[in-house]
């Protein structure tokens, strides 16, 4: 089965690995502060703070932001459940936005002047463009939400500087575009933010030296949330390749894109705008037989899969809040997509058997 994502595993990664397991550290140490060095070095942010998972991540960044009780939080529906958790866990109320079919990331147009919070999402790995948004006003709170993103570019940079936003959180899941095993980041220019996040990450822990070398104090309500040093280990032996993967990911894209123009039974995922580079964390096609064409890749030997199951679909959603403009185009959208394989180990042989069963489908149809 060639899977939609995978991860890229080499001699250097196992090595970094096990360096870390022959030392004192494997709890958060200071690989984990080499890495959050090197993942803040690469976006160009001041900041970094790794996370046991990118939903951890955004949960952090949430409190962070002190957001909770009483304030709405705008999240895309076509998006992976944790944005929408995200909100809840800090006890906020999400309300689902739709998409722009123009890049299917979410319609920053649609939200209201007043809104005070907003996690955009760079669906697939195509970034956001927060810079020239049509915002009626910009909220107080923009957290991106870039688990898909890290290694693309907006015009303002490499997604993470957080250009124009508050935060920005990566996953380092091993579909996602460098991996630790489990893992997350934020990513933020404020240090009283960055300062937040390490006390949420640890149990809100702060350390008094002044009143005696054990003595700490806790105030709020934290969390065990830290990354290891084996993951941190990890994370820091991919950063390295990290451009290698993009650069991949966007020459397997330019090879599908040129097939797929000369087929009717399919449409391409939407395209970068100039100026800025798509991470492909995912290759998303659209056709009008979802089910038929999901069916027969399957059946010869593709693991392909549905990005996402938009949030409001799911029983837990029960009575969230959906803007009133709709989810049109989200339901639209939802209905023919499929995530066709993208992963930098991906060689030429693989993609031209995903390119011929598209070809021997769209033959037959
Ligand atoms: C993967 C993902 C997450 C969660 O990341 P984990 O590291 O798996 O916890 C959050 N949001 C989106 C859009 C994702 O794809």
């Amino acid at each position: 089965m060639l899977p939609y994502g995978r991860q890229s595993i080499d001699e250097s990664d196992i090595s970094a690995v096990v360096d870390v397991l022959r030392g004192d550290w494997l709890t958060q140490g200071p690989t984990v502060e080499n890495f959050e060095h090197a993942v803040r070095d690469y976006v160009g942010a001041r900041h970094a703070v790794a996370f046991s998972s990118g939903t951890a991540a955004l949960h952090g960044a949430a409190w962070a932001a002190g957001l909770g009780p009483g304030k709405r939080v705008f999240t895309p529906s076509l998006t992976f459940m944790a944005t929408v958790n995200a909100v809840r866990y800090v006890g906020a109320e999400p309300c689902l936005v739709d998409i722009d079919e123009r890049s299917f990331n979410i319609d920053l147009a649609l939200i209201p002047s007043n809104a005070e919070a907003v996690i955009p999402v760079h669906f697939a790995g195509l970034p956001v463009d927060l810079e020239n948004s049509a915002w009626l006003s910009r909220p107080k709170v923009i957290i991106e939400d870039a688990s898909h993103a890290l290694g693309a570019h907006t015009q303002a940079g490499p997604v993470g500087n957080c250009a124009h936003s508050e935060m920005t959180c990566f996953s380092f899941h091993p579909v996602k575009p460098i991996t630790t095993g489990e893992g997350g980041m934020v990513t933020t220019n404020d240090s009283e933010l960055a300062e937040r996040l390490r006390l949420f990450r640890s149990h809100g822990i702060v350390r008094k030296p002044e009143l005696g070398a054990w003595y700490y104090e806790i105030s709020d309500v934290g969390f065990n949330y830290r990354m290891t040093d084996i993951q941190a280990a990890l994370g820091l032996s991919q950063i390295s390749r990290l451009d290698t993967f993009v650069r991949r990911r966007n020459e397997i894209a330019r090879e599908y894109r040129k097939a797929i123009d000369s087929l009717t039974s399919f449409q391409s995922p939407p395209e970068a705008s100039a100026g800025a580079l798509h991470g492909y964390h995912l290759f998303v096609i659209r056709t009008e037989r979802r089910r038929e064409l999901f069916d027969f890749l399957r059946k010869s030997g593709l693991g392909v899969q549905v990005h996402y199951i938009p949030a409001h679909h799911h029983p837990v959603s029960t009575g969230i809040e959906i803007l009133p403009s709709g989810l049109e185009t989200t339901d639209k959208v939802y209905s023919e997509i499929i995530s066709i394989p993208v992963f930098p180990g991906m060689g030429d042989r693989d993609v031209q058997k995903v390119i011929s069963l598209l070809r021997e489908y769209d033959s037959q149809n």
